[in-house]
């Protein structure tokens, strides 16, 4: 317990209130919805659900229950193994109460929710749908676990209709083990790669959190990617730059490799004229492989060689992953069971990281201590995205 910090003047804050806060809150007792800013007690809910300066109120709602599957060591969110199936109704119910709060940014979140075939994601897309079609004004973010490494969640939740999608790292590789639960890491992605030739490499859930960032956006180039880091668990400032954008391995970046159709078109001929029974597949710029036509099986031995390739891409930090925007904000714990803060990061280091991540090239880095993946998410998607 003497080990434990002193709160800096910075991080104490009182619990701002105001008209809009009151009416969201009944309407929310009414419908039994929860949020994220009242449950974790946000310091920042006075000036996000008021709106900022351009009047856009930003609220945080969790889907999908108050149990998790997991148990990360920073998040104090009640755990089972199997949690009690979702309330069909909630996407009904938080698309209506939504429409009539006059919000214009919803945050979607959950637990994570490893015991449901498809972790949630079906749930999640209905959610938007029926908010914009209650409402086609209102931009929806969707803050969505990791699915395992299940592409097929994430494409749901691309194909969706949201806005924004939002996966956080939150913190940096060497400190993942430590911070987020290890059950991240048996992934469907990971259980693929050792069944085939990777046997023995275990990537951890950093890399699976970039895998699936980089999967939204290949399925969606338009769509907008964000992603969170907390500070003050003990990593570098080293480590925290590799995060944001790291030093890249020229190495299978450059492989990609021809689709099915490059094997109908591209028949390989003999001098003479005299057509092959061998067809030319083009692996990137480095070479051409003959394989024979008859092989039939190839063309999907190839469609998951592909995606193979596209996973080995050495996707190292969030730039790489092609995310947009990114928050960084102080780690606080929670209760005296919760990993301990290794340190109060400084209001000037946070605006460092604000302008490394501007010169970066982020669409917008919001950072400062009490700056949450949400923080104000309205404003900033209004002012540096939209404008
Ligand atoms: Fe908390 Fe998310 Fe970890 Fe579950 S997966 S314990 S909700 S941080
Ligand atoms: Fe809610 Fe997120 Fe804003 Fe906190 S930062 S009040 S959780 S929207």
């Amino acid at each position: 317990e003497s080990e434990r910090l002193r709160l800096p003047p910075w991080l104490k804050t009182t619990i701002p209130t105001g008209s809009n806060f009151a009416h969201i809150r009944d309407q929310l007792r009414q419908l039994n919805l929860h949020t994220v800013c009242e449950e974790a007690r946000c310091p920042n809910i006075g000036e996000c659900w008021g709106g900022g300066k351009h009047g856009s109120a930003t609220a945080t709602i969790m889907l999908l229950g108050d149990t998790c599957t997991r148990g990360c060591r920073f998040c104090s969110v009640k755990t089972s193994r199997v949690p009690p199936p979702p309330d069909p109704s909630e996407p009904i119910n938080t698309a209506t109460a939504i429409a009539t709060w006059g919000l214009d940014y919803v945050v979607l979140t959950s637990v994570d929710r490893d015991d449901l075939p498809d972790g949630g994601s079906h749930h999640f897309a209905e959610t938007v749908q029926e908010i914009k079609r209650q409402n086609s004004n209102i931009l929806v973010e969707c803050l969505v676990p990791d699915f395992r490494g299940d592409l097929n969640a994430v494409k749901t939740i691309v194909n969706s209709g949201l806005d924004v999608y939002a996966h956080n790292i939150e913190t940096v590789e060497s400190l993942t083990p430590y911070v987020r639960d290890r059950r991240a890491q048996y992934s469907h992605i990971i259980e693929f790669w050792y069944k085939t030739w990777l046997r023995g490499c275990k990537p951890l859930s950093f890399r699976q959190s970039l895998l699936v960032l980089t999967a939204a956006k290949e399925v969606n180039p338009d769509l907008i990617t964000k992603s969170s880091v907390m500070l003050g668990l003990g990593e570098t400032d080293e480590e925290v730059h590799q995060t944001l954008k790291g030093k890249h391995i020229k190495f299978l970046h450059t492989l990609s490799y021809s689709t099915e159709a490059d094997f109908g078109v591209h028949p390989a001929s003999y001098p003479n004229g005299a057509r092959s029974s061998f067809l030319t597949v083009k692996v990137g710029k480095f070479s051409t492989v003959y394989v024979h036509h008859v092989v039939k099986e190839i063309v999907a031995v190839c469609n998951h060689l592909q995606e193979l390739f596209s996973l080995l891409r050495p996707v190292s930090d969030l730039k790489a992953a092609g995310v947009d925007c990114i928050t960084l904000g102080q780690y606080m714990q929670p209760t005296k069971r919760h990993l301990k803060v290794v340190e109060y990061i400084t209001p000037s280091k946070f605006q460092h990281w604000e302008e490394v991540g501007n010169s970066m090239g982020f669409l917008y880095t919001a950072s400062g201590p009490l700056v949450r993946s949400s923080y104000k998410a309205g404003e900033f998607f209004i002012t540096s995205i939209l404008q």
